[in-house]
């Protein structure tokens, strides 16, 4: 609690055209008693800011609420240094610029947001900057074109670098390649392709330690302290590493699952990998008879594009078969070659290769879909297309299929394994027959991911990254490509999404970027995105813990691990400060020193609550920062109105609500509570991954608290709102606002 707190409240930017902003500082004043008060009619200019400076180096003034524009802008003006408490209050964005001018519920919306403030910053506790020996090694796991790229891209920005190949070369899947895809003009041939000058970079290069024939046998730690083991042959080293970034590339799709493209049935039917292997060693044949074939068909996304199989497109597949059609034609200037797609997706230039093949007489390539391929007369293979451009079904006979199966990530999913794990040893030591068997059936259903660890993570999560639905280990793919649910850990490369070798350079230095990033601020005890720079992290009063490991389990960055009788134990360089471990604990013992149960619930009390009246409730609205609260913002910056009546608190992510402020706000006689959080679901935008999901299950508990209470369940909402949809907010808002009022006034006001 300080009591040398100033305010400075700012009337430029038409705020002081829609509140009285003297009144506002009298109001202040008067209730608030601060060192100081002013107003200005810029405040972000240099007099302003050199104002409050002033009296924070006079001591006037030891920390500081400013009423101004939104916390989201301005961050350098008003930035006085990590000792300094600073308060923005939104009086532009979410007052001014989206409520009727100089109307009383302005005036009082106004105030609340100043109480509010006001009542936050004296919450607000400094956090000191951690301050730990951080290693800046980066170890890049993988030795294929991206890690090669990764490597090189670490070394030369100065940073030694670790890397780890499970093949006895380096170079992976690139180095088997006959020839690559064109990546200059005129992009109308098969590119030749050579990596052993960046092998050979990688190999000599003073910063760069390679393994190869290795794996990882243990990686524990946390950002700017992973410790790794190293396995070779047998023999084990150690190294101490501050970031990762994994570059393990992909494998092709099963084609063993694609019976009906006659994979198995024959031979002669191959996938586009194989083809290439072939090309690469020598000639192309036939496997059946080893001679060269006349006739070739190409299934373009075989597998890919296919709910039942891969949903998603490969990227490369068309161009790698374009390549695949120069082969046959270079060997054999007559032979037959046709290729059914369902699209041809060649963007930008590469657009020229695909014209280039199209362009000979002998290439025959439509619009249509393999239904079948099955053994033809005179030892060929019958193929039936339909729905091609003639409109008819056709059967080609032809001497080779060649099967453009998709891109896999070449991951491993930490939450499946650790799912394994503990059912394998339940199977065993279950407590009851049933509870054996019931182990034993998940061990059954999971047994697919037994050994396939690449990181070997000791996290309590699990041993890898955990895994979006098609196995890509991604956590927000929107806002933070590289980045995975491991902080400090980036995927780069057709792991992180399907790729062309063009692509994955590119990718390599993006994520090597980020990994020296997550080093540099864990070495000033800051957080990465989304939180970028804060220095608060939770703190656990652990003597209240009663082990429920609520926190444990839904941390979605595995920062949390346990002890023997399962306390949480805080990796503080894993943690993203959400909050969620704060918003699950039943027991309220985790709090930041600007973030805490008891700071949100003296804002929520610092709110006045009107007397009973059912045209004016009182509703408060808790606005994850990431998307609601800017898309807020962006409701007053496009001057939309909503109801005045609302009070709004940002939050770092809805998972981070502590049930405890919803019962706090009804029993003050609030009248409802709206939460405005990230998307769900498959294509989700929260930012912390799982936030608004765990808060609209907590909420689904709510309803016996407000049973308790005698309140409609109605009273409470959470609405789902992306950062583009200012349009939609006052809407949104106002409905709830009126189903509040038809409700009629919360029973409790008064009490
Ligand atoms: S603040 Fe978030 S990331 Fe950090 S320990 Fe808590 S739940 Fe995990
Ligand atoms: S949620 Fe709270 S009580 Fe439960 S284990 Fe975590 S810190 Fe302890």
């Amino acid at each position: 609690m300080t009591n040398d707190l100033g305010v400075y409240i700012c009337s430029g930017c038409g705020i002081g055209e829609a509140v009285d902003t003297e009144k506002l500082a009298a109001f202040g004043r008067r209730q608030l008693k601060p060192a100081a008060c002013q107003v200005h009619p810029f405040l972000c200019g240099t007099e302003g800011v050199e104002l409050i400076k002033g009296h924070l180096a006079s001591g006037a003034v030891g920390a500081v609420v400013i009423a101004g524009c939104t916390p989201r802008t301005k961050t350098r003006a008003f930035d006085f240094g990590p000792k300094v408490v600073c308060e923005r209050v939104n009086l532009r964005e979410q007052v001014a610029w989206c409520q009727r001018p100089h109307d009383e519920d302005t005036q009082a919306m106004a105030e609340d947001y100043l109480r509010m403030g006001w009542a936050k910053a004296q919450k607000t506790e400094l956090s000191e900057p951690l301050a730990e020996l951080i290693s800046k090694k980066v170890l890049v796991v993988g030795g294929g074109i991206t890690g090669l790229t990764a490597a090189l891209a670490g070394a030369d920005a100065g940073y030694e670098v670790v890397l780890v190949e499970k093949q006895p070369r380096l170079g992976g899947f690139m180095a088997t390649l006959k020839t690559g895809i064109p990546h200059h003009p005129p992009y109308t041939k098969p590119a030749a392709v050579s990596l052993t000058d960046t092998a050979l970079a990688v190999a000599v290069h003073p910063k760069i330690q390679a393994f190869t024939s290795a794996h990882i046998s243990k990686l524990e730690g946390q950002p700017g302290s992973f410790d790794v083991t190293i396995e070779v042959g047998g023999a084990e080293s150690h190294h101490r590493v501050g970031a990762v970034v994994l570059a393990t590339g992909w494998k092709p799709y099963d084609a063993t699952r694609l019976k009906h493209l006659g994979y198995g049935l024959t031979p002669d039917v191959i996938t586009g990998v194989e083809l290439e292997q072939m090309a690469a060693a020598g000639p192309i044949v036939r496997p059946s008879n080893g001679q060269a074939p006349r006739s070739v068909l190409f299934v373009q996304c075989a597998g890919s594009r296919d709910k039942e199989h891969l949903a998603y497109c490969s990227s490369v597949c068309c161009l790698a078969t374009l390549k695949h059609v120069a082969y046959v034609r270079e060997q054999n200037p007559d032979a037959k070659v046709y290729l059914v797609y369902k699209d041809m997706r060649t963007p930008g230039l590469y657009e020229q290769f695909s014209d280039a093949a199209q362009a000979h007489p002998l290439n025959f390539f439509t619009f249509g879909e393999v239904v079948s391929v099955e053994k033809g007369s005179s030892d060929r293979l019958a193929v039936t297309v339909q729905g091609s451009v003639l409109g008819e079904t056709i059967l080609v006979q032809v001497d080779l299929v060649v099967l453009a199966t998709g891109m896999v990530p070449n991951s491993a999913d930490g939450e499946a394994i650790r799912a394994l794990k503990d059912a394998e040893l339940k199977a065993v030591r279950g407590e009851s027959q049933t509870q054996r068997a019931d182990a034993a059936r998940a061990v059954e259903s999971l047994k697919e991911h037994r050994g396939t660890e690449i990181l070997n993570l000791t996290y309590r999560q699990g041993p890898d990254l955990p895994v979006l639905s098609q196995g890509f280990p991604d956590s927000h793919f929107v806002c933070f490509p590289y980045e995975t649910r491991r902080t400090g850990i980036y995927a780069a490369g057709a792991v992180r999404a399907p790729m062309d070798s063009a692509q994955a350079e590119q990718d390599a230095w993006g994520a090597t970027m980020k990994a020296i990033q997550s080093i540099e601020m864990a070495a000033r005890g800051q957080a990465v995105h989304p939180r970028a720079g804060d220095l608060s992290y939770p703190i656990f009063q652990l003597q209240r813990c009663t082990q429920c490991k609520r926190c444990t389990e839904e941390c979605p960055f595995g920062s949390l691990d346990e002890d023997e009788k399962g306390t949480p134990r805080l990796n503080v360089y894993r943690c993203r400060r959400c909050g969620i471990c704060m918003g699950a604990c039943p027991e309220r013992i985790v709090s930041f020193k600007n973030y805490s149960v008891d700071l949100i619930a003296s804002m929520i009390k610092a709110i006045e609550v009107p007397e009973e009246d059912e045209e004016k409730p009182r509703v408060l609205v808790l606005a994850c920062e990431n998307d609601a609260y800017p898309a807020l913002d962006a409701v007053g910056q496009r001057r939309l109105q909503y109801d005045p009546s609302v009070r709004i608190i940002p939050v770092r992510c809805l998972g981070s609500v502590n049930i405890v402020w919803i019962a706090d706000a009804l029993s003050r006689g609030i009248d409802g509570v709206l939460l405005l959080g990230c998307k769900l679901g498959e294509d989700y935008q929260c930012h912390f991954v799982k936030g608004s999901e765990l808060a609209k299950r907590r909420l689904e508990n709510v309803s016996e608290t407000l049973q308790r209470l005698q309140l409609e369940p109605e009273r409470l909402q959470l609405s789902e709102v992306s950062i583009d949809e200012a349009g939609n907010l006052p809407a949104l808002v106002n409905t709830f606002v009126e189903k509040v009022r038809e409700i009629g006034p919360n029973p409790y006001k008064g009490f």
